[in-house]
């Protein structure tokens, strides 16, 4: 069993209440940053859970840090603006030496210092990680970087990068997976050289960027652990981003079947509370079931995360499961509110938005089914 964390979700729930719909429809409209948010988790010291006490954070566990992303989502809000705030630092903690450690945990778990950009996609290269190009070459005590970025959320807000570039060429590696490097980048820094970001326009408000590298220097000693072992320390991350973004479509999901169950015992049409109807009822019925069972999947994954396991398979498995719970919310929520499902003062067709990135970020559906055929049911690698 997992620690249900009562108490955090109380709180968390609370401060949710003071940013209402409105609150996120007019930055939908500005698309904007939801700077208030992010400072009243902050303060609230809620984005620095998992940082140890030691270096100033809560030291609380992944099944805590779930609970508050939960409990975001299911309030109407959204996380995704700062979910990373709370989990880009564990490839430092993991990984980072002694001093890398103390000069910027601190600053991360009180927020003076946003670690929120994670650049690892690549236009070219996609899903297939070990494909990527930027290239990071190493000039006495600096490595200079070249090269593209896609989908680097949260660029523009954030004063640190967990930057994964290329030190070795392709054509000198015996295993593919190797010679890829990880680097803490001080972006402030590095954009009064070479780096660029340009915002791209999606079809919810997320902040997302690509970033361009130009000469871009880094200092050799950013370099997070042994250089060439990157793709392996950007992997072990993996498991709890995957059931955190989980436990935020567990919010979502929840939202919306509350949402669409309220509405439809208040809409009356032919004289009857549309709920009345199975065609209206059922719906919002198995979605809610479907995420009940994702949260067993999500609870099962934390649990073994916090025993220490591997939980890969529980990991993918609730992220797949979770996403798909909170699109079947998604879809019944709009049916339910029919015409209304649509108007934004709902915020049905925002949530609607948001949560069908899911099926795609971190990892597409494919991917994670690629994984459980390949190393849970021992079928032939596909790729
Ligand atoms: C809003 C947003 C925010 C993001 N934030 C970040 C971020 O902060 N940092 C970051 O590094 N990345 C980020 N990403 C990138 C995200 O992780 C990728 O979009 C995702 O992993 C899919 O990669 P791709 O877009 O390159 O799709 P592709 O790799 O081009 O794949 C396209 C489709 O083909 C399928 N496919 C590909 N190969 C196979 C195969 N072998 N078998 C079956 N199907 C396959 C995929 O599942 C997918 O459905 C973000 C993306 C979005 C949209």
């Amino acid at each position: 069993m997992i620690e249900k964390h009562q108490d955090i979700r109380d709180a968390v729930s609370k401060l949710c209440g003071d940013f209402p719909g409105e609150y996120w429809r007019k930055l939908d409209a500005d698309r904007a940053y939801p700077s208030e948010f992010v400072a009243a988790l902050t303060e609230q010291g809620y984005l620095g859970t998992l940082i140890p006490e030691e270096y100033g954070g809560a030291g609380l566990t992944l099944s805590a840090a779930a609970a508050i992303l939960e409990e975001v989502h299911a309030a109407g809000c959204n996380a995704s603006a700062c979910h990373a705030q709370m989990y880009t630092m564990g490839t430092v903690l993991r990984h980072g030496s002694d001093a890398q450690k103390s000069r910027y945990l601190p600053g991360v778990a009180d927020g003076s210092l946003r670690l929120q950009a994670f650049a690892v996609t690549e236009p070219t290269s996609g899903t297939n990680t070990p494909a990527i190009k930027t290239f990071a070459r190493r000039d006495g005590d600096r490595y200079i970087v070249n090269g593209q970025k896609i989908w680097t959320s949260r660029a523009e807000y954030s004063d640190l990068m967990i930057l994964l570039a290329r030190t070795t060429p392709v054509a000198e590696l015996q295993k593919k997976t190797d010679g890829l490097s990880v680097f803490i980048l001080d972006m402030v820094e590095a954009k009064k050289s070479g780096l660029k970001i340009s915002p791209i326009r999606t079809m919810m408000n997320h902040a997302t960027c690509e970033v361009f590298f130009d000469d871009v220097e880094v200092p050799a000693e950013n370099l997070i652990g042994e250089e060439g072992k990157g793709f392996r320390y950007i992997l072990s991350g993996m498991n709890a981003e995957r059931i955190l973004i989980a436990s935020e479509c567990i919010g979502d999901a929840k939202w919306l079947v509350r949402k669409a169950a309220a509405y439809a015992n208040e809409r009356t049409v032919f004289g009857r509370p549309i709920g009345q109807n199975q065609g209206i009822q059922f719906p919002i019925a198995k979605a809610y079931a479907r995420m009940r069972a994702a949260e067993l999947m999500v609870h099962e994954a934390l649990r073994r995360y916090e025993a220490g396991e591997n939980p890969g398979a529980e990991a993918n498995m609730a992220k797949m499961l979770a996403a798909e719970a909170s699109w079947e919310a998604a879809e019944a929520a709009v049916q339910t509110h029919g015409g209304f499902g649509f108007a934004e003062e709902y915020d049905v067709e925002r949530k609607f938005r948001e949560t069908r990135l899911y099926q795609v970020a971190p990892i597409s559906t494919n991917l994670i089914l690629s994984y459980l055929a390949e190393h849970v049911l021992g079928m032939p690698r596909s790729y």
